[in-house]
């Protein structure tokens, strides 16, 4: 954020629209707000409103079930797992979550795992390295999705629209309101009017984008397609009690919380009860897909993807019949990860100043928790510049 925070006056306070309430959306509405009624605190309101098309914050996700014998949960943090902070503005920004233990550093025991083909053979596993201080990762107690509660809950100058989808935008509802400023008309996909927004955000994942703007004249068009993003199934399998795990994932015998699998269509491991603060749940586990075969088979029936990636689980954790998992559910994420490529700099935000309407989100960095963050403070400043 840059020194001179927005200084408005009533009758220039811009009316401003977020469509997507994940954490890019909320992230923005947050630091938007910080901005106006900063330091330069006057007695204007800022005027923002977030359209979200579903019934809660986006891609951080959680899934629960309740065992009705003991009470107890198995809980997935089926979406982000944890997130990095390792710029010095996102570390002071997530500083007020970290004192309240929302947000909790995660010293996962990382292995990576090679499955046996063989079924009476154990995976072998090599100790990888300690999630630590010096290489933080992050995550939202007691539920993944707490944090975007948390910072919804935070916003005092914007609502929160649920269950509303925003059409796809048009030249048409671009009107010059004077010789400096345009504002744009937004509409549900029932036709409703949603009102007039001097600044239009958009930080619908990529695909949803490209769609939102395909027809609006919107100046970055091209630049939106460049991006891509793949694929991500998602098993989550619970188990009755600790005592019937099956040995690989037995803390006693094999002190590991997350596996990088070798050698399979499984990507990643992650042992819920082992997080910090997740110790009452039953015992549960989050497995990723690998990127580039989920993307394969994006279009595949589910339960043939289910049961592919429970073959693979198989071997990856060598269950026997005395061990076999009692919740089996799978999840599919047609637009989970951003395709980054190293020797390219990172997109950004795509501005139309004309039409003063921005499309951002994870994807315009390097598509993760992380980028959500820079991205909003990157429209927080093209705003904060514009006026
Ligand atoms: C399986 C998986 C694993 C991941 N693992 C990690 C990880 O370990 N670490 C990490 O940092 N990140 C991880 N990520 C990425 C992280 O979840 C994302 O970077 C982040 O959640 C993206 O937030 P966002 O707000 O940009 O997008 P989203 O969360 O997708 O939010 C965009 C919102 O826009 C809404 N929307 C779209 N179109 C419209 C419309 N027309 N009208 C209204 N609303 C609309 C959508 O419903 C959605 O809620 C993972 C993601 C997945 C799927």
């Amino acid at each position: 954020m840059t020194d001179s925070a927005l200084h408005t006056t009533e009758q220039s306070m811009p009316k401003i629209a977020i469509i997507g309430g994940g954490l890019t959306g909320l992230f923005t509405a947050t630091l938007l707000e910080r901005a106006f009624t900063g330091d330069n605190r006057n007695s204007v309101v800022p005027n923002i409103v977030i359209f979200e098309k579903s019934r809660s914050v986006g891609r951080l996700a959680t899934r629960y079930r309740t065992d009705s014998a003991t009470a107890k949960n198995w809980q997935w943090a089926f979406g982000a797992q944890f997130f990095t902070a390792k710029s010095a503005d996102f570390q002071q920004f997530i500083k007020p979550w970290l004192q309240s233990d929302l947000l909790q550093p995660w010293c996962a025991n990382v292995v990576d795992l090679t499955p046996s083909h063989d079924a009476v053979q154990t995976a072998d596993t090599q100790k990888k390295e300690q999630w630590n201080s010096t290489q933080a990762r992050y995550i939202s107690t007691p539920k993944m999705t707490s944090w975007g509660r948390a910072l919804a809950d935070g916003l005092e100058h914007t609502s929160i629209n649920f269950k509303t989808r925003v059409a796809p935008l048009s030249k048409e509802h671009s009107i010059e309101k004077n010789d400096t400023n345009n504002e744009t008309q937004l509409f549900d996909e029932d036709g409703n009017s949603l009102g007039y927004f001097d600044w239009v955000i958009c930080t619908a994942p990529n695909a949803q984008a490209v769609e939102l703007m395909a027809h609006s004249g919107f100046s970055e068009q091209a630049k939106i397609t460049e991006a891509q993003m793949q694929a991500c199934y998602t098993l989550m399998l619970g188990w009755d009690e600790s005592r019937i795990l099956p040995a690989s994932l037995n803390t006693q015998e094999n002190c590991w919380d997350v596996a990088y699998v070798q050698d399979s269509i499984i990507d990643r491991i992650f042992i819920e009860h082992q997080k910090p603060a997740h110790d009452e749940l039953l015992p549960s586990v989050t497995i990723h897909a690998r990127n580039d075969w989920s993307e394969q088979h994006v279009d595949d029936d589910m339960e043939t993807i289910k049961a592919q990636l429970l073959a693979a689980a198989k071997q990856a954790l060598n269950w026997n019949a005395g061990s076999i998992p009692s919740q089996v559910d799978c999840h599919r994420w047609r637009y989970a990860a951003t395709i980054t490529n190293s020797n390219k700099a990172e997109l950004g935000i795509l501005v139309d100043n004309e039409k003063q309407w921005i499309v951002s989100g994870d994807w315009c960095g390097k598509g993760n928790i992380e980028s959500c963050y820079q991205a909003a403070k990157q429209t927080v400043e093209t705003i904060d510049n514009a006026l």
